[in-house]
């Protein structure tokens, strides 16, 4: 069998051609990179973890009438998804400040923001993702102003979606990124979430007692990323192994 074509390899993913025009297979690699990539590992599993949690959220928006990329799990790391043109902006929604915010505002990270806020990073790892005013990217033709409205309201979405969710399993979404691609249909043109979402992209502490269970603990050497990682599948119950029969009859509610 000939050798699948590679489109692209990114830090935590590779993008293969897929069976059919205007489709992909995204690949989930257990490579963890932080700091604009200064800070290297190989995690054993995490490509599986996000791969299984991805699906879920993307399955659970698709659900809500959010449109995204995602349209079936192939294997244990592969996902097949449609192909999108990808806007070149990280879309970060934040509920509480951490990160990049708590630094540059000096805000004691967990303080719970007023109201969710939606901020641009231009995709450009040479240049460390800048944080881009809307009138950046609308004056510079990354997307139009009636896009970024649509994005932003997406966004939010999301955000209520992913929060809720969390908040079932003892989770506090302290903030997440995005991306979004465009689809042509015809003489249309049609944003849809794209990339994945997982604990690489997001930051969750535990409701009751702030332990983070999200890349934060690599970048910040804080214990065993794949216990974290592994811990947020299992509240989802989206553990691998739950489709492996137990012999032991599971209770469902
Ligand atoms: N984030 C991401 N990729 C990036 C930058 C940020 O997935 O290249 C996520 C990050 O995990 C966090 C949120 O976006 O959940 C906000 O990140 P922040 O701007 O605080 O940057 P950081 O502190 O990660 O540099």
């Amino acid at each position: 069998m000939a050798r699948r074509k590679l489109v692209y390899e990114g830090k935590a993913k590779i993008l293969y051609e897929g069976p059919e025009p205007g489709t992909l297979v995204q690949y989930f690699k257990d490579d963890a990179t932080a700091f604009n990539a200064e800070k290297k590992d190989v995690i054993d599993g995490k490509g599986v973890l996000n791969n299984r949690l991805s699906e879920f959220f993307m399955t659970g928006l698709q659900r809500i009438g959010i449109p995204t990329h995602f349209i079936k799990r192939l294997n244990m790391r592969e996902q097949l998804i449609r192909q999108v043109e990808i806007i070149p902006l990280e879309v970060i929604v934040r509920n509480f400040a951490a990160g990049s915010m708590a630094k540059r505002l000096g805000m004691e990270e967990g303080t719970q923001l007023p109201r969710p806020i939606v901020e641009f990073s231009y995709k450009d790892d040479s240049l460390g993702d800048p944080l881009v005013p809307e009138e950046y990217i609308v004056a510079l033709g990354w997307a139009s102003q009636q896009d970024l409205d649509d994005i932003i309201a997406m966004a939010l979405r999301v955000n209520d979606f992913m929060a809720g969710v969390m908040h079932g399993v003892g989770i506090k979404l302290i903030d997440f990124k995005i991306e979004i691609g465009r689809v042509y249909e015809g003489d249309f043109m049609r944003l849809i979430l794209a990339d994945e979402i997982s604990p690489d992209s997001c930051r969750l502490w535990d409701i009751e007692t702030n332990e983070k269970l999200d890349k934060d603990v690599f970048r910040r050497d804080l214990g065993s990323l794949s216990d974290a990682y592994t811990e947020v599948a299992r509240r989802l119950g989206v553990l691998p192994q739950n489709n492996a029969p137990s012999g032991k009859p599971t209770l469902v509610n």
